[in-house]
């Protein structure tokens, strides 16, 4: 089957099987690219199942650029709050303000010029390309990966890498509707071509697919180690309140109220008599010592909260997690 049969295929499957996504409303091509630029920052580390509230209340806060590129910290975080990795919220704000200031209010319309924005790299900026300007690219995101591996039947490690995988893209093709086109690759890797049972029989492009006819759909993935690490956080109380800080020491959760911690070895961690959870973060395994002490330190910048206030002040699910395993201590 040559090129433009599967081309002709896939925006068949698409026309007849997409879902309805808040991003995908019909609007004004201004519009269009602010839905795919907060919508890809979104899409970043999170699925889409769990992105669509988070968008559609985003959108009716922050309806465009120009307000994104204005609004308040406060109710940035507010709209982000829950969705986690923050840093994305805070880069989208700074790429809207660089848009309104250095590209007249509209994304630029080069892959170079967009990853010159803060929180856009490679896969994203392909992304935006595609989907707002709808420029005959590709992105390779999970579920193209994963299609591309069944349908080339990829099984050696060299196979599997990201540059290999782009090699292979030209395997679709290309249709004139381009936007729609990426979008519908990625939604057959979404609802067809899953992870787990893929539904090859509703598959467009099952005639050209080396596993379907190997019957063999088992997916060759790169081995991902979380680092172990291992820390002891200071639970400071004063009667109902507890003292937070905002993190500045640690990499992950930058200017978030955390509990103050530090890094500990592990000989301590395991010593320990003190209640002990786990937290992962997305490369991280935290071993954590919850370390309660009554005496309030005297630190700046502190913040102290009782159980109440925390619901109206915006903590990261990390925070949060410390706070629902205190009651147990
Ligand atoms: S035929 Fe099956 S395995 Fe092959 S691409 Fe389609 S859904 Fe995936």
């Amino acid at each position: 089957m040559n090129d433009k049969n599967i081309s002709k295929k896939i925006i068949y499957w698409y026309d007849n099987n997409r879902r309805f996504l808040p991003w995908r409303k019909k609007v004004s091509k201004k519009q269009k690219e602010y839905f795919t630029l907060v919508s890809e920052f979104m899409l970043q580390q999170t699925q889409v199942k769990t992105v669509i509230p988070y968008f559609i209340n985003f959108i009716k806060t922050i309806p465009n650029l120009k307000t994104l590129s204005r609004v308040k910290n406060e109710t940035l975080m507010r709209s982000w709050e829950g969705l986690g990795y923050y840093s994305r919220a805070k880069n989208l704000k700074k790429t809207a303000i660089k848009i309104i200031k250095d590209h007249n209010g509209r994304l630029p319309k080069s892959i170079d010029e967009l990853k010159n924005l803060p929180g856009i790299g490679d896969y994203t900026s392909k992304a935006i390309m595609a989907i707002a300007f709808n420029k005959k690219i590709i992105p390779l995101d999970g579920n193209v990966e994963r299609i591309l591996k069944r349908v080339f039947y990829l099984r050696k490690e060299d196979e599997i890498s990201k540059e290999y995988l782009n090699s292979k893209i030209h395997f679709f093709g290309s249709s004139s509707r381009a936007s729609d086109y990426a979008q519908a690759i990625m939604e057959i890797g979404a609802l067809v071509c899953k992870p787990n049972n893929p539904l090859c029989i509703k598959c467009p492009i099952s005639f050209n697919c080396i596993s379907f006819k190997k019957n063999d759909f088992t997916i060759k993935t790169k081995i991902k180690f979380n680092k172990t690490k291992y820390f002891e956080a200071q639970i400071y109380q004063d009667n109902d309140k507890y003292l937070l800080i905002r993190n500045n020491k640690f990499n992950f959760l930058k200017n978030m109220p955390i509990f103050p911690m530090n890094e500990v070895e592990k000989k301590k961690y395991k010593y320990s008599n003190n209640k002990k959870i786990n937290i992962k973060l997305s490369n991280m395994d935290m071993k954590i010592i919850l370390n309660k002490v009554y005496k309030l330190p005297n630190i700046k910048n502190k913040i102290l909260l009782n159980r109440t206030q925390t619901k109206s002040i915006i903590l990261p699910s990390f925070t949060k997690k410390i706070f629902s395993s205190i009651s147990k201590i």
